[in-house]
């Protein structure tokens, strides 16, 4: 029997990429599984999916910035399973371009809000559930960008950094009462992410030369993974590191990386 059997599994983010992947492996270790996002067509077909193969889901409409909406969710899962053992905090969005073509509503303040605000929102509604029976897992997925800074990426990088600060600041005060807390960083991965990243002259073009191999799919059992022997964080593919460890050893030698870069690539009219 799977160490996973018969847990309850909270994934925002379900219905693409990652987090929908992440559900169907969940749901085949025998997990129930509460899929949440907007995208509600696409949630109730996975569920259905999921059911059809002998699985247990349920879909919930949420858009992770309503503080109601995550009420809901929340309330949700607890009426109809009681609890929740793990909580993949994974509903992001992402914005790729020279910052100063960088919008104060959609790229600063909606991307922040998603990816941090909302992330810890939900983390403080399903917290008190996990307390209250002294274990739980939270994962929450950040990006390489919330452990190595670039050009092109600047308040999508600002947002993984604060989730990544969330993350192990949190780990470091639940722990001891019985909650684990980790964190993903996955580099480049082939998901609709892409698609909703916002459309720039810079981005099209950087995008081939930075085409990712590493599917959806091999991201979730990774998370998955880590579902089965909690660790305090993850990153993939796992030559990563070697980045973020020059970045925190040389941070120089990253910017100049950078500039050569930004040299190459900024054209400004
Ligand atoms: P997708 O675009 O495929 O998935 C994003 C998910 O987030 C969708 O299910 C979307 O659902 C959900 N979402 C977005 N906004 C909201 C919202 N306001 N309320 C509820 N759900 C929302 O991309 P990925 O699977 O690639 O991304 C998943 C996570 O992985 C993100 O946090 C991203 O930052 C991170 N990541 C991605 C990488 C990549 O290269 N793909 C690399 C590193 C990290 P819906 O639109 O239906 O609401």
């Amino acid at each position: 029997m799977s160490k996973l059997q018969n847990k309850v599994v909270l994934i925002t983010g379900a219905s693409s990429g990652f987090g929908q992947e992440a559900a169907l492996l969940f749901a085949k270790e025998g997990c129930k599984v509460v899929l949440a996002a907007r995208r509600i067509d696409r949630l109730q077909d996975l569920a259905a999916k999921i059911q059809n193969e002998g699985g247990e889901a349920i879909a919930v409409p949420v858009d992770v910035m309503n503080p109601a909406d995550v009420d809901n969710m929340v309330k949700t899962a607890i009426a109809l399973y009681g609890q929740i053992d793990i909580l993949f905090n994974n509903a992001g969005i992402g914005r790729v371009d020279w910052f100063e073509n960088i919008s104060l509503e959609r790229d600063i303040q909606t991307l922040i809000h998603v990816n941090l605000i909302s992330l810890m929102q939900v983390t403080r509604v399903v917290l008190p559930y996990m307390l209250k029976r002294g274990e739980g897992h939270i994962i929450n997925m950040a990006s390489v960008a919330g452990l190595i800074a670039t050009p092109l990426i600047t308040s999508y990088a600002a947002s993984k950094f604060g989730v990544r600060a969330f993350t192990d600041a949190l780990r470091r005060e639940v722990r001891p009462l019985g909650i684990r807390v980790s964190g993903i960083y996955p580099g480049p991965a082939a998901t609709e992410f892409g698609q909703h990243t916002g459309k720039s002259k810079t981005y099209s073009s950087i995008r081939k030369s930075f085409r990712s191999r590493m599917t959806s799919e091999y991201v979730a059992r990774r998370v998955l993974d880590v579902a089965k022997r909690p660790r305090r964080s993850l990153v993939i593919p796992w030559w990563f590191r070697i980045a973020t460890t020059l970045d925190m050893l040389f941070p120089v030698l990253v910017d100049w990386i950078s500039y050569a870069f930004t040299k190459k690539n900024h054209k400004v009219d």
